[in-house]
């Protein structure tokens, strides 16, 4: 977006499994192109009222709103020349470890993740229900002891793979020996009352990814997970997000900040709203070989936001 010759970036992410592609997107912006020209909005309101609009000109094009909202952000910084640390008044909380996500995959495959991993500290495995322990056991078996990546915390991810609570519970309590530091997603999103039952015993964090989406799905799943995972492509941009981390905080829960397969232009977008979590998985622009920005990095496993005005992303 631009504004007095000054460029906001923003940027929708499309997993092939959700239903907008770059045509919805496309028309997304022409719609809301078509709409501006009729109601001029200047920055000068603020972010709310513009978004307000966006959100309010059709249903759902949570990637397209997710990218307006971002380059809103980036504009806004940049106009009143403030970091969006300054925006957010984050410049005095403690930056959070981001985790690296390894898919499902055997022992070479996993090792060769974990060499490409770099600055991480913090993994994230992805279990399907089928060898999980075994999974984990080579995980462990690659990182404890290694020189190379120091000492290493894990959680897991199932993606409403396990159907069975009794399995799901036997998991849990196993993983948590191991050291899990969370569980994310463990049954179907349906099964909501057989996850507060789990939730109620678990020694670990249970996180709610699939089952949470916006600000009004929070009362729903209240009670039947410890935490959510906020995504700016799911919930529709910083600005939806930090109204979800505002409510979840007031419920006492916990907050995972997450993303898509996306650049370092919406991932930092992210990492902006990191500080108010208790954890990160914010891997994605070290996950492509395709990223047209530089951004957030992470050392010694802990999100580093860039410096610069608005979102701090430029490009290469
Ligand atoms: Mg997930």
């Amino acid at each position: 977006m631009e504004e007095n010759g000054i460029t906001g970036f923003g940027e929708a992410a499309l997993p092939p499994y959700l239903p907008e592609t770059s045509e919805t997107v496309c028309a997304f912006f022409s719609a809301l192109q078509k709409v501006l020209s009729v109601k001029n909005r200047s920055l000068s309101e603020g972010i709310t009222p513009f978004m307000d609009l966006v959100n309010n000109l059709q249903p759902a094009n949570f990637a397209a709103k997710a990218a307006v909202d971002i380059a809103l952000h980036d504009l806004l910084g940049k106009t009143r020349r403030i970091s969006l640390r300054n925006f957010f008044h984050t410049e005095n909380l403690p930056p959070v470890f981001s985790s690296y996500t390894i898919g499902v995959s055997g022992t070479g495959e996993m090792k060769q993740k974990i060499a490409e991993s770099g600055n991480f500290r913090f993994f994230k495995l992805k279990l399907n229900g089928e060898n999980d322990k075994k999974i984990i056991e080579t995980f462990l078996s690659l990182t404890r002891n290694s020189e190379e990546t120091g000492r290493v915390n894990f959680c897991v991810d199932v993606n409403q793979a396990w159907k069975d609570t009794f399995y799901a519970m036997d998991m849990i309590y196993w993983l948590a020996d191991q050291g899990a530091v969370l569980v994310e997603q463990p049954l179907p999103k349906k099964m909501l009352d057989e996850t507060a039952r789990l939730t109620e015993q678990s020694p670990v964090p249970v996180i709610a990814d699939e089952a949470v989406q916006v600000l009004d799905d929070i009362e729903r799943i209240n009670g039947a997970f410890s935490g959510i995972n906020i995504k700016l492509m799911k919930c529709g941009g910083m600005t939806e997000a930090k109204k979800m981390i505002t409510r979840a905080k007031e419920l006492k829960m916990k907050i995972l900040i997450g993303c898509m397969s996306e650049s370092s232009c919406a991932v930092t977008a992210a990492a902006h709203l990191s500080p108010f979590a208790d954890w990160a998985d914010l891997d994605g622009p070290y996950l492509i070989n395709n990223d047209p920005f530089e951004g957030v990095k992470v050392a010694e496993g802990k999100i580093v936001l860039p410096g610069g005005d608005g979102l701090g992303v430029k490009k290469k």
